[in-house]
């Protein structure tokens, strides 16, 4: 059932729901009908305020939780997570078209996280001699949690799991885009039941509320994801008060096909991960890097791939592809269409314009270019939609080169019938993570990006650590 008429004109400060008082009000469009599904009140700069005086407030008496408190929280938020995944799931196929697999996986992830978190923290070595002294790792203090639209649930619980398991109480930005997710969240952290202000959930944009709080004299640490150029801007942000800062931008990821690579299997890999949550989706492996040799029938693979994806309605189970979060993102996509046209690649499948039969929502047909050159724009530039990019190299060597030839570093696969071959092409490859013959992460390791794909780690012991810093104590 698709719920329509949802109004969400609360923030989450000090433990309770209390009225936005903002006054910009915002439809939510459900991108797959271009329909208005509900309104949302966005919270201005004196509600960030408020919510950083709240999180100030409880600070001090949850930096000094012992873990077993903390992991008693991180498995209430857990349960209380796991309770809310379908109204997760209906939210974020509702408010941005995630294909309802990927919304269920997310869905998942945002409880599962808060029990990886509590393991993470049960065997974490708070206090340490290093030398002749004590070393304490302490929570660095008030987090500013920021997510983007494209997994808020998904963000937000993952940030708020390391935050906690590390002792900080937290002051979280959904996306503008995000509020119906971002609320049904909120509930979730409520039921969980814990201490007022550790928590605190203001949704508005990131042009007031945003740089309220990431220039806010209070907040100690920030983590943020979304764009490289938001990225830029909340590091300046930042540098006035000295805020730690961890920044999960924006990726091109390259696929390397080296050259004994199965095909059969690798392919449908290499365009899953192109295309995984419509394209819309930070990792997305959007430049495919082919030996010459083997592109007649890579591209005849990456045809037949393509053709099968369902491109439809979200909440159809068999659908691989829904729509763009918004117009703008629609135009976007369009444009750099029209883009790989203009600079000479040679078109393989989709194009301009609407998949047929779908004449409403925001719907674009998934494309792939052949014959791309890396200083294309549709090689540089992150589309953030279903394009991907098939780059012909002469060599491994070239094949490396090209895939580092990027401003980004976020993640890379690499498909080769040798693991050895890979592992020592892995250890080339200038990204965060690479994944090698597969497309699925491992969520307790390290995530993040080199280059302009940003500083700093997530998940698992890394992403706790990020909102620790070491104290030295050293006695005469
Ligand atoms: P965005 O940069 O526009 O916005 C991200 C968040 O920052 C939003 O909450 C936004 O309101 C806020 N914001 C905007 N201006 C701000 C400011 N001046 N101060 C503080 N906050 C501000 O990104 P988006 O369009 O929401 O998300 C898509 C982007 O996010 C893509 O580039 C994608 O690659 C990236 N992303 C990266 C990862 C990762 O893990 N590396 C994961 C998901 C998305």
């Amino acid at each position: 059932m698709r719920t329509r008429d949802q109004i969400f004109d609360q923030n989450y400060i000090d433990g309770v729901f209390v009225p936005v008082t903002g006054e910009e009000v915002v439809d939510i469009v459900d991108p797959a009908t271009e329909g208005a599904v509900g309104q949302a009140r966005l919270a201005n700069r004196d509600d960030a305020r408020r919510a950083v005086d709240a999180a100030m407030r409880a600070q001090p008496a949850f930096g000094h939780t012992s873990v077993a408190e903390r992991v008693a929280i991180l498995e209430r938020l857990q349960a209380a997570m796991l309770s809310q995944a379908e109204a997760i799931l209906e939210a974020t196929v509702t408010e941005y078209g995630g294909p309802i697999a990927r919304a269920q996986w997310v869905a998942n992830y945002a409880g599962q996280c808060f029990g990886d978190a509590a393991r993470a923290l049960s065997s974490y070595a708070f206090e340490r001699r290093v030398g002749g002294s004590i070393v304490v790792m302490e929570p660095v203090g008030v987090s500013a949690l920021f997510a983007p639209w494209n997994s808020t649930a998904g963000t937000m619980a993952s940030k708020l799991a390391s935050a906690i398991a590390a002792g900080c109480a937290t002051v979280i930005k959904p996306s503008e885009l995000s509020p119906w997710q971002a609320h049904v969240v909120a509930r979730a952290i409520h039921d969980a039941g814990l201490p007022p202000g550790v928590v605190n959930i203001v949704t508005g944009r990131g042009v007031d509320v945003g740089a309220e709080i990431g220039t806010h004299p209070g907040v100690a640490k920030l983590s943020f994801t979304g764009s490289t150029p938001t990225g830029k801007l909340i590091a300046r942000g930042a540098v006035d008060t000295m805020k730690r800062v961890s920044l999960a931008l924006t990726g091109k990821s390259a696929s390397l096909l080296l050259d004994d690579a199965d095909l059969a299997a690798a392919i449908p890999l290499a365009v899953g991960a192109a295309f995984m949550n419509s394209g819309q989706a930070c990792v997305a492996g959007t430049r495919l890097l082919v030996p010459r040799e083997r592109m007649a029938d890579a591209v005849e693979r990456i045809r037949a791939a393509v053709a099968a994806l369902r491109v439809g309605d979200p909440r159809d189970p068999a659908t691989t592809i829904g729509p763009m979060v918004n117009h703008a993102q629609f135009e976007r996509v369009q444009y750099f269409i029209r883009r790989g046209l203009e600079q000479g690649a040679t078109l393989v499948a989709g194009g301009e314009g609407r998949p047929d039969g779908l004449d409403r929502g925001w719907f674009v047909r998934p494309t792939v270019f052949a014959d791309v050159r890396n200083d294309m724009d549709i090689a540089r530039d992150e589309i953030f939609g279903p394009v991907l990019s098939v780059l012909p190299v002469d060599s491994e060597v070239e094949a490396i080169a090209v895939a580092n030839d990027s401003p980004y570093g976020l993640q890379a696969y690499v498909f080769s019938a040798d693991a050895d071959r890979a592992r020592r092409v892995a250890a080339r490859l200038q990204a965060g993570t690479v994944l090698i013959n597969r497309v699925a992460p491992d969520l307790l390791a390290p995530f993040g990006g080199v280059k302009q794909s940003g500083v700093g780690r997530e998940f698992g012991v890394a992403g706790m650590e990020a909102f620790l810093e070491a104290k030295t104590i050293t006695t005469a």
